[in-house]
């Protein structure tokens, strides 16, 4: 990128707000997703929608790629500027416009930090339900795109259940708005929810109107061991069958117990082979009646301890402790790759132990836990990017665990999207035709390819890579 096209960009968004030195653009040459790097010519911090547009349209005349970013804590590589070009960080485009209580709507700004949004509903009494693990990093922008998931998934769905409305720039820097805050709408093809989870391959988000509910008046959390990874499994699925649906169903196999035990010390016990932590909002006495009744299924099933959190406090500690299960997982070894293989939850029993066989074909470490009543489980291995061998025998090993979830109905991910790290799996999933329909529509919103070019569709690799590694400095792990 010469510097006549970045003197541009600098007057569009102002002095300070287009960065270019090498230290800068290194911060930005990578996300949340291990092995991945590569370095951008610019970026640039928009602060309205006219900047953006501005941005897209210079980025559309010089057909340079356009990354959008929200706080880069993504698991696939989206955000890792893999053709160089533009980042385009949408940090400063994080005000909440609205809480509208008569339509129980939120709109707001891409770049609003998730956990923002839960505080600000929750102050009056409302309540966003998708609840990432990163939620208290992620902008709101970056689930839209990524169409996150998170805990509560089980009973109240993930991003794409709760966006209402969109606005978005096209590539040409043409702003459109779609969908609003009717409760019914159907004029017309729902690009609304075609742009939620499109990885930003095909427009950059600037606005977002969300739905929201009344705040649930109780909850309770309840944990339960188990001797047998089966045990535990089947429970998830004896609960569902029992018509009751919790608001969180998390699985976490011995190792990721021993691992979170060792972070954040809240008396796990290590002797056991996997617990299930689960919470259940609502009514007061609907609650309670339900605990009571889940807690009756663990223990018939095989629980070896059912016990329920004595105070808020406990059950949050509780579910605290499993959002750390990633970060405690990669104190463990250098590189930390995680996954999101994602079956019908009634093949959660046969899914984990699988991926068990997997690992030890191709001795490999890899801890499960996850979205149990999603049947989404986080397989992660824990490994070192130095060690060329063992990165090889961890492709493989991944690669058939996305045959296993494929063949058992599933999908190759859940809700982590599929960015660089599995492009080369989305075959599998939707098939040559359906890959050539997805390339259609992004031909149709970004003739040019602008928008995060590389991401989404393979090139002519189903290997990870590590990208300009000579460019960038050895990175993180
Ligand atoms: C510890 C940890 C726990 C996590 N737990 C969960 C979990 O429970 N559930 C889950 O679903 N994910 C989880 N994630 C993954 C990640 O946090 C989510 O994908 C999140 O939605 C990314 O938000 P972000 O702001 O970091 O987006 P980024 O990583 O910056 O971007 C993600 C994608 O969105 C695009 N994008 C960003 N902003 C825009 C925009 N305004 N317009 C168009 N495209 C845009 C980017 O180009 C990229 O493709 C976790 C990650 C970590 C590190």
């Amino acid at each position: 990128m010469n510097n006549e096209i970045k003197r541009e960009l600098s007057a569009i968004v102002g002095a300070g707000w287009m960065l270019d030195t090498p230290n800068e653009l290194h911060v930005y040459s990578y996300d949340a997703t291990p092995l991945y790097q590569a370095m951008p010519d610019a970026v640039v911090m928009p602060a309205s929608v006219e900047e953006t547009a501005a941005i897209l349209q210079v980025a559309n005349r010089h057909r340079i790629p356009i990354v959008s970013r929200g706080s880069g804590t993504n698991l696939c590589g989206g955000t890792v500027p893999t053709e160089g070009g533009i980042v385009l960080v949408t940090n400063r485009l994080n005000d909440l416009h609205e809480i509208d209580e008569e339509n129980l709507t939120a709109t707001f700004g891409p770049g609003l930090i998730t956990a923002e949004l839960h505080a600000a509903v929750e102050a009056v009494g409302l309540f966003y339900p998708p609840d990432p693990g990163s939620m208290r990093i992620s902008t709101m922008g970056g689930n839209v795109a990524e169409c996150a998931g998170g805990m509560r998934g089980l009973k109240y769905g993930v991003t794409k259940d709760y966006i209402m409305g969109l606005q978005a720039v096209l590539p040409s820097g043409e702003v459109l708005r779609f969908g609003g805050k009717n409760a019914k709408d159907v004029a017309g093809y729902d690009i609304t929810k075609l742009l939620v989870g499109s990885e930003g391959t095909l427009a950059v988000v600037t606005e977002v109107t969300a739905k929201l509910l009344p705040l649930p008046k109780a909850k309770q959390t309840l944990v339960a061991y188990y001797n047998d990874l089966t045990d535990a499994a089947r429970t998830v699925q004896r609960v569902i069958a029992e018509k009751i649906i919790p608001a969180t169903m998390e699985f976490l196999d011995a190792e990721t117990m021993r691992v979170v035990e060792e972070f954040a010390r809240i008396g796990l016990p290590l002797d056991m082979k996997a617990m299930l932590l689960i919470e259940q909002d609502g009514t007061d006495a609907q609650v309670e009646q339900d605990i009571l009744r889940i807690a009756e299924i663990c223990r018939r099933e095989g629980a070896t301890a059912v016990r329920t959190a004595e105070t808020p406090e406990e059950g949050a500690k509780l579910m605290a402790a499993r959002r750390a299960a990633l970060s405690a997982l990669a104190r463990v070894k250098p590189t930390t790759i995680l996954e999101d293989a994602t079956v019908p939850r009634s093949h959660l029993a046969e899914m984990v132990e699988q991926v068990g066989v997997i690992a030890k074909k191709y001795d490999v470490q890899i801890c499960t836990f996850g979205h149990a009543g999603d049947g989404n489980l986080h397989p992660t291995c824990m490994t070192d990017e130095r060690d060329q061998d063992e990165i090889h025998r961890v492709e493989l090993a991944f690669q058939e665990i996305f045959h296993a979830a494929i063949k058992l109905g599933g999908t190759i991910t859940g809700e982590h999207g599929v960015g660089i790290a599995k492009a080369g799996y989305l075959d599998l999933k939707v098939g040559a035709g359906g890959i050539e329909l997805m390339k259609r529509i992004k031909e149709a919103f970004d003739p040019h390819g602008i928008m995060n070019p590389g991401k989404m569709f393979a090139k002519d690799t189903r290997r990870r890579v590590v990208v300009n590694t000579h460019e960038c400095g050895h990175k993180h792990g």
